[in-house]
């Protein structure tokens, strides 16, 4: 165990880390999942997470994802957008990525569902919650949530699979519990036969078994997995 390079011995701790919370919160054993938040990394270490079983990514910044998704093209990677969705970049989000966890506006659903190239599946998609009212941090008001989840529906290219949250950073467990209830709560109060929306992308590094214990059922990971960003 001690052999295996740093990338790789943190990445089984932080699997031991999601498979004890969902013993202790009573989830499905399997039913979270590890995106590896790899923004600002090099390749190198993407690969390295490859290696020791990690395929799921997610970058926040456009032009350095598209570097990469090209450096790895031959690797069975799966790529998430996380970042904030800039006015008329959709072009290479709908064409190079299966997921985007930061949709927060009609108008971008709307490109990308035009710019969905045919040979690809229907792109993923969650819809950024704004869940505590925190204005710079993106994503639509619980209260505008509605008729966006209802406008979805109707683009074809894509596929609404649920609602993502980037709250405020909090200490305390129970306090790091509210934003991921809210979410949870918000995602029961929408869901419907059409549109179950399954998936709850919620926690970080540092509050993700708060997030398991609410329901999330992908967490994004990035400093725990490979190192504070400098
Ligand atoms: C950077 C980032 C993460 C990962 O944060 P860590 O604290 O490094 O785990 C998760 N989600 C989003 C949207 C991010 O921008």
């Amino acid at each position: 165990m001690t052999d295996l390079p740093p990338i790789a011995q943190r990445l089984h701790q932080i699997e031991r880390q999601i498979r004890e919370a969902e013993r202790q919160h009573h989830r499905d054993p399997g039913s979270v999942q590890l995106v590896a938040v790899s923004k600002t990394r090099p390749a190198s270490d993407l690969l390295a997470a490859h290696a020791a079983g990690q395929h799921r990514f997610g970058e926040s910044y456009l032009q350095e994802a598209l570097e990469k998704i090209e450096q790895l093209a031959e690797y069975p990677l799966e790529w998430h957008f996380i970042g904030r969705i800039q006015g008329n970049k959709t072009r290479p989000i709908a064409e190079h990525f299966a997921w985007v966890h930061s949709l927060d506006s009609l108008r971008h659903a709307q490109r990308l569902n035009d710019q969905r190239p045919s040979h690809l599946p229907p792109l993923k998609l969650c819809v950024q919650v704004n869940i505590d009212q925190q204005s710079s941090k993106g994503g639509v008001a619980s209260g505008e949530i509605a008729a966006l989840v209802s406008a979805l529906h109707q683009l074809p290219r894509l596929r609404l699979e649920g609602l993502m949250t980037l709250p405020a950073a909090r200490e305390a467990f129970s306090a790091q519990r509210q934003p991921f209830a809210a979410l949870r709560q918000l995602r029961d109060r929408l869901a419907t036969p059409a549109q179950p929306l399954t998936t709850l992308s919620m926690g970080m590094s540092d509050d993700l078994e708060a997030a398991i214990a609410e329901g999330a059922t992908l967490v994004r990971v990035g400093s725990a997995l490979f190192g504070e960003r400098g």
